[in-house]
């Protein structure tokens, strides 16, 4: 949308080939229904939150930051807001309004639309010939192809330009599934099935118990695992996760002192009330039984009677709640897809294919990929906006 919209701003006949019957579906979906339209950061960072090839970006950042794209956005007519992490938001919380500006964009600038899945592409001579689901075929000089990674197919991203590039020769970096949840061997995670840990710390150790991630901030567990912000940024950063555990600090604001304290202070307090009971005033009910079961302190037991030993090894187990991690989902959960087509072959200031002239690419079809934060969207407006302001 972003390149179709400026192409055709530049008067050029531009014509958007979109499969579904309505554009921009998986920008629906974005940000739990909120989307998080990019970081209000400076170019430096873009880059440095883009792991897998930020650097190709740098033109595009500097012609089209996040400071633009903000005011892309104001311009027609969205506010905005930015939150913690300087992550941008619609001041309506409301994904679809991102796509309803961009709509506008797009006609408003005369894109021609056409609700139909490119089946094909083909060059004879200088033109390329787009031949459509519809039985259509489109001509036309120049083609960018932005469609998207493999990742949520039923948004449409089946990983169709992937095909479509091959075929013109270019070399696909293999495709896996980044920012995605993470399989946990643990007997106990299913029963831990949505629960949402709004603020803890977590660490990932290897198989050598070498501490390869760390980061704080909100998780939760899923029937097969765990999942949510602080495990998706994990899966970017650790990209092979089979032997690795996961350790989870469910009181990180407190050291291991201050939570002997208090759990002591609640101890007193209820002396004769059941551990079961207590441990309800420090952590969310479904982790309860969880954590009972393995501080293997019996539930009825009267507080006053737990030892100092099982009550350290209790500080340590909320601590430190420990699961071995087994794999990650398949790229069908993945928000993003890392691979996509080589970046050697196409040009940064362009966005050109350096093998097929009038060929352009933009979005999460190139291999590029970031963290999560509003990189991955930025990605896509910096290359569109390139690719359409140069075809
Ligand atoms: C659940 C979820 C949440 C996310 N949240 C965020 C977030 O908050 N912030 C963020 O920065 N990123 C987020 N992302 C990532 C972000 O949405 C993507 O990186 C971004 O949408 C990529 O844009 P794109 O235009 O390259 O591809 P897409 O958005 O995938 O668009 C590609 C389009 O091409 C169409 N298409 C594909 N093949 C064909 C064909 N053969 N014929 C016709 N049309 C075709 C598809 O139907 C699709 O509409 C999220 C992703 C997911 C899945």
């Amino acid at each position: 949308m972003m390149a179709a919209g400026m192409a055709a701003q530049r008067g050029l006949r531009t014509i958007l080939i979109e499969k579904n019957p309505v554009l921009g579906r998986k920008l629906l979906l974005t940000g739990k229904g909120r989307c998080n339209l990019t970081n209000y950061c400076e170019v430096d960072e873009l880059i440095e939150n883009i792991p897998v090839n930020g650097k190709f970006l740098t033109n595009a950042f500097y012609k089209f930051s996040s400071k633009e794209t903000i005011s892309f956005f104001n311009k027609l007519g969205l506010e905005i807001k930015v939150e913690r992490g300087k992550r941008v938001f619609p001041a309506s919380d409301k994904a679809k309004d991102v796509i309803e500006v961009l709509i506008k964009f797009v006609v408003s600038n005369g894109v021609n639309v056409i609700h139909s899945s490119a089946l094909d592409i083909m060059k004879f001579g200088k033109i390329f010939a787009v031949k459509l689901q519809n039985g259509e075929v489109i001509r036309g000089n120049k083609l960018i192809i932005a469609t998207g990674g493999k990742s949520y197919p039923g948004t449409g991203s089946t990983g169709d330009g992937y095909k479509f590039a091959r075929k013109f020769g270019h070399t696909i970096k293999k495709y896996k599934p980044s920012l995605v949840p993470i399989e946990a061997k643990h007997e106990w995670a299913p029963r831990a099935d949505e629960l949402l840990l709004k603020n803890v710390a977590i660490k990932i150790l290897d198989k050598n118990n070498k501490v390869v991630y760390k980061d704080s901030g909100e998780m939760f567990f899923t029937k097969f695992g765990v999942s949510g912000p602080v495990i998706l940024s994990a899966s970017s950063h650790v990209r092979n996760i089979k032997n690795h555990k996961l350790f989870i600090d469910l009181k990180p604001a407190l050291s291991e002192e201050k939570l002997d304290i208090r759990i002591q202070r609640d101890f007193n307090e209820y002396s004769r009330k059941q551990f079961k009971a207590v441990l309800k005033n420090l952590l969310p009910n479904k982790l309860v039984p969880i954590i009972i079961e393995l501080s293997k302190i019996p539930a009825r037991k009267q507080v006053h009677q737990i030892t100092k030993e099982e009550r350290k090894n209790l500080v340590f187990l909320l601590k430190n709640l420990s699961l071995k991690l087994d794999k990650f989902r398949s790229i069908k959960e993945a928000i993003v897809t890392s691979g996509g087509v080589d970046v050697k072959e196409i040009a940064p200031k362009t966005m050109e294919s350096k093998l097929v002239p009038g060929l352009y690419f933009a979005g999460e079809v190139i291999d590029v990929d970031g963290h999560t934060g509003g990189f991955n969207l930025q990605i896509a407006w910096s290359a569109g906006f390139v690719a359409g302001s140069s075809v």
